[in-house]
């Protein structure tokens, strides 16, 4: 199927006051590169450090500097590429693209246009809902990043810091293959996940070095593709999706009036949640593009980039299939393990040896859980793997019951300490030692006479012998064993 031609589901559409809507997005992500040094220069890319530290005299544009390609960016775009599922160019070229800004020194940004170094790829979306999409990628092209203009430091002048001058960005295009914020948000993590397994970008919007320019169209579902307009630089996925829903109302609002959309370039306002226009659509021609005279087009051999492919890790989409298809894992669990490498490589470690749908159970539910009610990341969680997995080597012998295992969990959390140490220490032991369990069993069914009689008519009741039994033994007892006892005892099947 032609993903161009791609409708959204019915629940995806945006109601508005007349008509039903589909909204259309296209995105173009900006990835800085992962380098210790700039695209075409030897200058640092260190995150940080005082203003101008890490600028050569390329970067500042001294008269009669010349560009030198650094190779370990290409190869990291190569890489992406690959990772991306995408055709790469052997012969690509830089290009100018003309234009002022005080914080672009050249008065010109290198980059690629008509020939970038990659073609077209995909990417494979799983949303949580257990659909699957597969989203085209256009292009993607090296680029220098911008300096950064201070405007906040002096009350009638402006600063340039020229530290990001020169750093290496991935253009990573889409096609405009997205139907909803949702989707949007889904993608862009979904290439941070990529990026990061790949080692070819931090990848991180915090620290700016992943950026993305959110195209936005809407159209009655059948009809052709509507205007689109773009908003620029947003640098967090919720704002994404915040940019894409006002962006669809605002233009269904202007096209249910009988308007028209003007293709411009906006800016997303995270205070007010809304878009406003920055400048009208600049075209191509506008920048005069020209293939940059100090550069020589760049020519890659095929054994470079089959060498490449030859080092890549295992991907996302591998990696879950092994676990849906190699452990057993359901398509859900497998995709939240996958999303970052510190917590597939954490779930491996306690799976390996070990039944690893518990472990996924135990990793997502009950670590995950915590991580995310604290704020911590998995790096900093206070329960180790090792821990972990002794944790469910103690259910799987049965020498704590969940319940238990639960409670311990929470002990190793706050005081540390070694699981199996901590159920003997405090007496946590299950108790499977059958005698102990029908004496607690018939005590309690001797306190509660009436209730026994009635649970041969409602065997359900046995449950709630079955809880008290719990509750008498410290919720120590074996709950199986329990259960067969109560049935027994009760005379229910
Ligand atoms: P430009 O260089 O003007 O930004 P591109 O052809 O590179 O134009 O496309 C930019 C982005 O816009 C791409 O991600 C593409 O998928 C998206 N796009 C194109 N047409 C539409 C549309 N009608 N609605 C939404 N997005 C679109
Ligand atoms: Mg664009």
């Amino acid at each position: 199927m032609n993903q161009h031609v791609r409708q959204a589901s019915p629940d995806k559409l945006i109601k508005g006051a007349v008509d039903d809507w589909e909204v259309i997005i296209g995105l173009e992500i900006h990835a800085q590169v992962q380098s210790a040094a700039k695209l075409f220069s030897g200058a640092a890319t260190a995150f940080g450090g005082e203003p101008n530290d890490h600028v050569s005299l390329v970067d500042a544009a001294m008269p009669g500097m010349l560009p030198v390609i650094n190779a370990h960016c290409v190869e990291q775009a190569i890489r992406t590429g690959l990772g991306l599922k995408a055709a790469i160019n052997l012969t690509s070229r830089f290009d100018r693209k003309n234009y002022f800004y005080p914080d672009l020194p050249q008065g010109y940004q290198i980059s690629q246009y008509q020939m970038p170094i990659v073609g077209e790829g995909e990417v494979i979306v799983d949303m949580l809902s257990g659909e699957r999409i597969v989203v085209g990628i256009e292009r993607l092209h090296l680029e220098q990043d911008a300096g950064k203009s201070v405007h906040d430091l002096h009350p009638t002048m402006s600063y340039v810091d020229l530290n990001r001058s020169g750093v290496a960005l991935m253009e990573i295009v889409s096609k405009p293959d997205l139907r909803s914020a949702d989707e949007a948000k889904a993608y862009i993590t979904k290439m941070r996940t990529i990026l990061r397994y790949l080692g070819t970008s931090d990848a991180d919007m915090e620290k700016g070095n992943l950026r993305a320019d959110v195209n936005v169209s809407v159209r009655r579902p059948g009809e052709p593709f509507g205007t689109r307009c773009e908003i620029k630089n947003v640098n967090s996925i919720r704002f994404a999706g915040q940019a894409i829903d006002y962006e669809a109302r605002r233009q269904i609002a202007i096209l249910e009036d009988g308007g028209e959309i003007v293709q411009e370039t906006r800016l997303f306002d995270a205070k007010t949640g809304e878009t406003r226009s920055m400048r009208s659509k600049e075209e191509a021609h506008d920048y005069r593009y020209f293939p940059d005279p100090d550069l020589l087009p760049l020519v890659v051999a095929q054994d470079t980039v089959d060498a490449i492919r030859a080092s890549l890790p295992e991907l996302p989409d591998e990696k879950r299939a092994r676990y849906v298809e190699d452990l057993g894992l359901t398509p859900y669990d497998a995709s939240v393990l996958v999303t970052d490498v510190a917590a597939s490589d954490f779930f491996e470690a306690v799976a390996s040896g070990r039944d690893a749908k518990i472990a996924a159970n135990w990793v997502i539910n009950e670590l995950f859980g915590r991580l995310n009610k604290e704020g911590f990341s998995i790096e900093a969680s206070p329960v180790s793997a090792a821990q972990l997995g002794a944790l469910l080597d103690l259910i799987a012998s049965d020498t704590i019951n969940g319940k238990t295992a639960k409670d311990v969990f929470e002990i190793i959390w706050s005081d540390g300490g070694e699981p199996a140490e901590i159920v003997e220490s405090r007496g946590l032991k299950q108790v499977t030692d059958t005698s102990a369990i029908e004496a607690a069993v018939d005590e309690v069914i001797a306190a509660n006479p009436e209730k026994a009689e009635q649970a041969k008519a409602k065997p359900n009741l046995a449950g709630w012998f079955v809880g008290q039994v719990m509750k008498a033994t410290g919720g120590k007892a074996n709950p199986k064993a329990v259960q067969g006892i109560v049935r027994a005892k009760l005379g229910v099947e």
